[in-house]
């Protein structure tokens, strides 16, 4: 039976002639092989939140739904070695359990970690670079179906070409991660003066660990969000608070996605795809009961061209 598969966006709707999700390291090699042997290609998928065309095919789609987890902890050296479909939310909860933590992500935790990786995804923060350097090592399996074990000791040109590699490389099977012991993180955000705020633009992103906020034109207001580690102890987020961030975030988005193709097809590269991220922020940090018959129907009404007027700048 033909299935078809979208993004997230819905910007991709495709329908593979064929649909794995393997178990293990050997049966991705094993279908690799007999997809060659047949002269068919193949994609790999995540969890289909990239925008473009990389996980489209009308031929055979892999997905590592199946193949999640942890294989190893090393605490002394500071790695685990993951399967490469584990989403990134669950990995989280994984390494908490051993008291460790990823250094930094980005703004959402659904993606696959491969996914993740492979599109150069990353987070804000001066001091952090993308999430594909957190890899200490990765294992490949190439077109032909061969295994290659590759870090920057071993193999290191396959090893930077995979570590941001579109999925073109091959299948990424398992990656060993550098992790850092567990942190606690507070977010605060305020509202300034758009003036102010670009005045002050280097102190926040030299003071703060994770720096960013969200400009609507024809207003002089931002939102800003400052990220720092604290030792405070954890407060409990109200359910007001989880609808804001949460379902607001995720459905306002969706629902634009959804039913106003002319917001989500035009994010055809990172620039439209991060400037569509701070609108939706702005649509959910904003007050619910706001949110938004102005601003929505404003997006709607004048389309991406309009709403990618919106300034975002990360750091
Ligand atoms: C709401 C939203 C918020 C976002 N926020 C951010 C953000 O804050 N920062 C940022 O940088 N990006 C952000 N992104 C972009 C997102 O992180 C990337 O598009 C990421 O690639 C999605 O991961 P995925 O698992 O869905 O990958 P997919 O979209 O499924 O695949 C992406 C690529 O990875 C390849 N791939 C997947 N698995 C493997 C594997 N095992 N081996 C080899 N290749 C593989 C695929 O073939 C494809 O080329 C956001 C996207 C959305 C929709």
């Amino acid at each position: 039976m033909s299935v078809t598969v979208s993004n997230w966006g819905e910007t991709l709707r495709f329908t593979p002639e064929e649909i794995q999700k393997p178990t293990s390291h050997e049966e991705i090699v094993r279908l690799v092989e007999q997809a060659n042997q047949q002269h068919r290609s193949i994609r790999i998928i995540g969890s289909g939140h990239s925008w473009t065309q990389l996980i489209e095919t009308s031929q055979i789609l892999i997905s590592l739904d199946d193949y999640q987890g942890l294989e190893a902890v090393d605490k002394e050296n500071g790695t685990v070695t993951v399967r490469a479909g584990t989403k990134l939310r669950a990995l989280g909860e994984l390494l908490f359990e051993h008291g460790l933590a990823m250094e930094n992500l980005g703004d959402i935790d659904v993606q696959s970690l491969a996914g993740a990786l492979s599109t150069g995804t990353h987070g804000t923060g001066a001091e952090f670079k993308t999430l594909a350097n957190q890899i200490d090592a990765l294992t490949l399996v190439t077109g032909q179906g061969k295994v290659i074990e590759c870090s920057e000791q071993n193999n290191s040109e396959v090893f930077k070409a995979a570590q941001i590699s579109l999925g073109a490389m091959g299948i990424i099977t398992r990656i060993r991660l550098k992790v850092i012991p567990a942190y606690k993180l507070k977010l605060q955000t305020d509202k300034v003066e758009l003036d102010t705020l670009l005045g002050n633009l280097d102190d926040h992103i030299k003071k703060h660990r994770n720096f960013e906020f969200y400009w609507f034109p024809y207003t002089k207001i931002t939102q800003i969000k400052c990220v720092n580690k604290t030792d405070e102890p954890l407060k409990n987020v109200g359910l007001a608070k989880k609808m804001n961030d949460v379902v607001l975030e995720n459905a306002i988005f969706g629902l634009l996605s959804r039913f106003c193709p002319s917001f989500s097809a035009p994010c055809k590269n990172r620039e439209y795809d991060l400037r569509l991220g701070s609108i939706k922020r702005h649509l959910y940090q904003s007050q619910p009961q706001n949110i938004c018959h102005q601003t929505v129907s404003e997006i709607l009404r004048n389309g991406i061209q309009h709403s990618c007027r919106t300034f975002h700048h990360r750091h």
